[in-house]
């Protein structure tokens, strides 16, 4: 039974989807004018996770993420860089693919972009004004009403004086303390991508591409919206506003939130320049699937502070991981009392994942598997690999290595060296069998090699 923190009740529950045997699920997807930094990453992360969680529980997925293609910050960068739209979008999009790859995230079922579907919010904002809930501004723009909107704020548990009857805002982001009429079509402004529209030329607001691509997709009632944490006002507030105005169904039964990837405890944000990509990661030679499993360790709901110390503790972790699954000892005598001791951990896993995605207790589940003395190798591999389905670290591509004898020499000699009090020989030895891509590590039983692992 897996059960997910609703953000709507602020309880955890048990998933139990519309349709039995398939979850239908949203996730707001990036403004691409920018490579994603980490903190975007991390939200991507755990959206896999919960796609991947509920694979393993049985469930079909239909997942849909969109792809902002007209947002505010994207047009001041055409602008900054005299590039046409599509120059500027296709390129970032290039990039946002390119990331879920190397982090190994499962892709959506489909990828709306929102240029692609200006008809279907020009629709839902004519169903708005019919209603009455929508109306034009005296600059041409059309806003949403939320005082027409009698849960306005229920998502947000906003109360009610921060909403500020009359006020309206044009911007895509505004202040997050105070709710206003927001607007769905904008007006068209002079050197801007603009579209026909029955209130003249102009552009959709970002909150109307979620709800309109959304439905589409996934009907007007769907079971999940994943996001980051600051998504949750203004930006749900009002897709939830919009659609069950216009529908009047219910939006989404599950709205579930990862929390922010911190720098020196602030979140880490493009307008704070605090932030890294995965460029910068593997420009200092770290793995993507160090980032994600370094991500793994933290629960979805908790803040996590980054630092290049916990990336080479993740990056570590992953080289011993994959050290102890290339082991080729193995104890066959051991495989006959394994299935109970399967069945155990098995249950173990799923209990992690099923308590609201629990990804840290379910890597030391892993960790147990791989001290116990008692299981085979071959057990160990079967296991890890089996939940590696939800954890995606890619363990099943793991290619095995040997250590050349050229650096069992540099080794060799290195011990030579410490023996003989040069140490600084020896580290001098140590750093070029670094520079060669070994790790020397040194145990009880002398000095052991390890490679950094590849895919
Ligand atoms: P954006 O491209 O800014 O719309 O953000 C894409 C996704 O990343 C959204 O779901 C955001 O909530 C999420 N996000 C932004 N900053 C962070 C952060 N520091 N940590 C985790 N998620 C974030
Ligand atoms: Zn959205």
């Amino acid at each position: 039974m897996l059960r997910l923190y609703n953000t709507l009740s602020r309880k955890k529950e048990i998933f139990t989807p519309i349709s039995k045997n398939l979850a239908k699920i949203y996730t707001c997807g990036p403004t691409v004018y920018a490579p994603a930094h980490l903190g975007n990453l991390r939200t991507y992360i755990f959206e896999d996770i919960l796609r991947r969680t509920l694979k393993y529980n049985g469930y079909q997925i239909k997942q849909v993420q969109n792809i902002t293609d007209i947002e505010d910050k994207i047009i001041k960068k055409m602008k900054q860089e005299n590039k046409s739209l599509t120059e500027i979008t296709g390129f970032y999009s290039k990039i946002f693919f390119n990331d879920l790859k190397k982090l190994n995230i499962e892709k959506a079922e489909v990828y709306p972009k929102a240029t692609a579907h200006i008809k279907e919010m020009i629709g839902l904002i004519k169903k708005l004004m019919a209603k009455k809930i929508a109306y034009q501004g005296q600059d041409g723009s059309i806003y949403f009403s939320i005082s027409k909107f009698k849960n306005y704020g229920r998502l947000s548990r906003l109360e009610k004086r921060k909403i500020k009857i009359g006020a309206r805002i044009a911007a895509d982001e505004y202040n997050k303390e105070q709710a206003q009429d927001f607007v769905l079509w904008k007006r068209r402004a002079r050197d801007e991508p603009s579209w026909p529209s029955p209130w003249g030329a102009g552009r959709p607001g970002w909150h109307i591409e979620c709800s309109a691509m959304s439905m589409k997709y996934l009907g007007e009632t769907f079971d999940i919206h994943a996001g980051g944490i600051d998504l949750i006002f203004p930006h749900h507030e009002n897709e939830i506003a919009q659609s069950e105005a216009a529908t009047g169904k219910k939006f989404a039964n599950y709205w579930i939130y990862g929390e922010h990837l911190l720098v020196h405890g602030q979140k880490m944000a493009k307008s704070l320049g605090n932030f890294y990509t995965l460029q910068d990661i593997e420009n200092r030679s770290f793995k993507p699937s160090s980032f994600r499993y370094l991500i793994l360790t933290s629960h979805y709901r908790s803040k996590l502070n980054f630092t290049w110390n916990s990336l080479k503790a993740a990056q570590n972790a992953m080289n011993n991981l994959i050290y102890n699954l290339q082991s080729t000892t193995n104890n066959q005598q051991l495989t006959a009392n394994n299935d109970k001791k399967i069945k155990g951990y098995e249950k173990l896993f799923l209990t992690a994942i099923n308590d609201d995605l629990n990804t840290p207790k379910a890597i030391a589940v892993i960790w147990q598997i791989i001290k116990n003395k008692k299981i085979s190798n071959t057990t160990k591999k079967k296991l890890i690999i089996e939940f590696d389905a939800v954890l995606g670290l890619n363990l099943n591509k793991i290619k095995p290595f040997k250590i050349p004898p050229a650096i069992n020499d540099l080794i060799k000699q290195r011990e030579i060296s410490r023996t003989n009090k040069q140490f600084i020989q020896a580290d001098a030895l140590r750093k070029e069998i670094e520079k060669l891509g070994y790790v020397i590590e040194d145990t009880d039983s002398g000095p052991k090699a390890k490679k950094n692992y590849e895919y």
